[in-house]
């Protein structure tokens, strides 16, 4: 079972360091198979994990909305893309279309689900982004989602482990 995100908190405090080191020696000299040693260490991430009991990427992270979700989007709520972007979003200092608000305004806090799941953005449906090829170009990512995600978190933990047991 996956930590809680109470436990993963007061663990990356202590651990945090270590894992930002462990992650920028990957950057600096990527092994051999680091995508593959991702993909094998994701598999056992998940095994182990249930977002719904989380949803904590959905309630203090914005996922970036592409014009392309806005249109999908917008579509399926029977909205005008100006009309959603003038209800939830605005651009961030890169320019792009983020929540004005977190948690996420189609969370439902109840159960964690995401109301809008099979239209939400790709930011969402491709979150933690754990399997990217290449994985070392999304280091910068894991950085700074080892401090919100506790699969992320255990992704790194479960890789360290694996490196030092070589
Ligand atoms: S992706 Fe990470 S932060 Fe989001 S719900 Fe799953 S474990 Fe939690
Ligand atoms: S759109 Fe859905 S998956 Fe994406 S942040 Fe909002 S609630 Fe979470």
């Amino acid at each position: 079972m996956l930590l809680s995100l109470g436990k993963m908190k007061k663990k990356m405090l202590l651990n945090r360091s270590a894992f930002k080191r462990f992650l920028t020696k990957l950057e600096k000299n990527p092994p051999r198979g680091l995508d593959n040693m991702a993909v094998q260490a994701d598999k056992e991430v998940w095994a182990e994990t249930d977002c719904l009991a989380c949803a904590n990427c959905c309630k203090t992270m914005t996922p970036t909305f592409t014009n392309t979700d806005i249109k999908r989007i917008s579509a399926h709520l029977e909205m005008t893309e100006e009309a959603f972007k003038k209800k939830w979003l605005k651009k961030d200092r890169a320019g792009d279309w983020v929540n004005t608000r977190q948690p996420c305004q189609f969370l439902n806090l109840k159960d964690n689900k995401c109301s809008i799941y099979e239209v939400r953005p790709k930011d969402c449906s491709g979150f933690p982004h754990h399997t990217r090829r290449k994985m070392i170009d999304y280091m910068h990512v894991f950085k700074q989602n080892i401090e919100y995600c506790p699969a992320t978190f255990r992704l790194v933990e479960r890789m360290m482990e694996n490196a030092n047991s070589k």
